[in-house]
């Protein structure tokens, strides 16, 4: 018997059956009319999922890293300054990133678990002239969620590029791009988006685009280049078709499907419901007297929940029972913290039967683990910040 575990790490995640049947459809021509509508619908959408009216989308087949290198390539010159609001893995790897394209990188570190100071950024913004800052929304690695618009503001404040990494909040935190003065936000769809792996989606607001075209010097990756991109996607928002690299044609019907869901849904109502999700879980894991990284609410994410194990645990002894009770979860990233807490997923069409689920498959695994504590205590905490939220 083959029986479907329910997946909740953070990405990719669970998929709704719409988008799965649309995915599973005959493959169509990139330049067949019904492709070519959905094409540039989509972008239309994405503008609104963005909340940047006067955005250029850019909607590419690869995976989130793509994206991190589309803004990087774009907009990074040889011996420009770039800083790195850094909480985390995804922050390294966008220091790694913005060094490959010539970048100096200043990195900001917060402690683990915490952002960084803002006075600290403010002060580097102000001892040397930056071109571009990177923001990591929620660092998947810790589930810190950082305050985008505060360090936004002070990124408009000294007048650098301002640089958002949303792929594990997009479609689930509030991201106001125009409002907040984001220049290039970015995600890929196998988180809140909601698409299986594959989709690189990315704006670029009016001052990144007009950084992108003072370039001096080629943009140094091929695939990433926007002047490759652009004619296709202002191509397709015209209803016309054009040609620089196949579109994964079946992803992005499934990620119509996904949008029309999202936006039918509403931005406030889908990041309000993903909130209440969140405080289930997190619930739940204190009452279980667990510790969380992120070292306090405000700056805890609500599509994913990192919990650090209780003493005496082994993380692969403890996944694999939660995985035996059907349940799939993910150990740690942070290099520094990898073995010492695991990672819970609640992203895209998650539901109070999901959490609860999950957090009887976490609890049976701390039972088996040798953990002791009063059984049912999470799931009664969920069910009254369920209740009461
Ligand atoms: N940034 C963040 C915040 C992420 O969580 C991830 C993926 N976990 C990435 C970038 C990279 O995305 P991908 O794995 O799809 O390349």
């Amino acid at each position: 018997m083959i029986r479907k575990s329910l997946l909740m790490i953070p990405g990719p995640i669970e998929f709704d059956p719409e988008v799965l049947i649309e995915l599973g459809k005959p493959t169509v021509s990139h330049v067949a009319p019904d492709f070519i509508e959905i094409f540039g619908n989509t972008i239309e959408q994405m503008r609104v999922l963005f909340q940047s009216p006067d955005g250029q989308p850019f909607l590419v087949a690869g995976s989130g890293t793509l994206a991190m290198d589309l803004a990087g390539a774009n907009l990074t010159e040889p011996g420009d300054r770039a800083l790195v609001v850094n909480t985390g893995y995804f922050g390294d790897r966008f220091g790694d990133i913005l060094n490959r394209y010539g970048a100096e990188v200043q990195h900001i570190r917060g402690e683990i678990g915490n952002i960084p100071d803002i006075q600290a950024v403010e002060q580097a913004l102000e001892q040397s002239s930056y071109k571009l800052m990177t923001i990591t929304h929620v660092d998947t690695s810790t589930g810190v969620l950082n305050k985008v618009k505060e360090f936004a503001a002070l990124g408009r404040k000294y007048n650098v590029l301002v640089i958002v990494d949303g792929v594990c909040s997009l479609a689930a935190e509030e991201l106001k791009m125009s409002e907040w003065g984001v220049d290039v936000a970015f995600t890929a769809s196998q988180k809140a988006v909601g698409v299986p792996p594959g989709l690189a989606l990315l704006v670029a607001g009016p001052r990144a685009m007009q950084a992108f075209h003072q370039r001096k010097t080629p943009v140094a990756n091929y695939y990433a280049d926007w002047y490759n991109w652009l004619p296709v996607m202002q191509a397709y928002e015209a209803r016309k078709a054009a040609y620089f690299g196949t579109p994964a044609v079946n992803l992005v019907r499934a990620l119509h499907v996904s949008l029309n869901q999202i936006l039918q849904e509403g931005l406030a109502a889908r990041t309000a419901r993903h909130r209440r999700i969140s405080k289930v879980f997190k619930s739940a894991l204190l009452a279980l007297n667990l510790e969380q990284v992120p070292q306090n609410p405000d700056i805890a994410a609500a599509t994913m929940t990192a919990p650090y194990y209780p003493q005496g645990i082994q993380p692969a002894e403890f996944l694999s029972r939660v995985s035996a009770e059907g349940v799939v979860l993910a150990g740690g990233l942070h290099p520094e913290i990898r073995t010492k807490y695991f990672r819970i997923g609640h992203m895209g069409s998650v539901n109070i039967a999901d959490a609860i689920t999950t957090i009887a498959a976490v609890e049976s695994g701390l039972a088996l683990s040798g953990y002791r504590f009063e059984p049912g205590a999470g799931l009664s905490a969920a069910m009254q910040a369920y209740l009461q939220s």
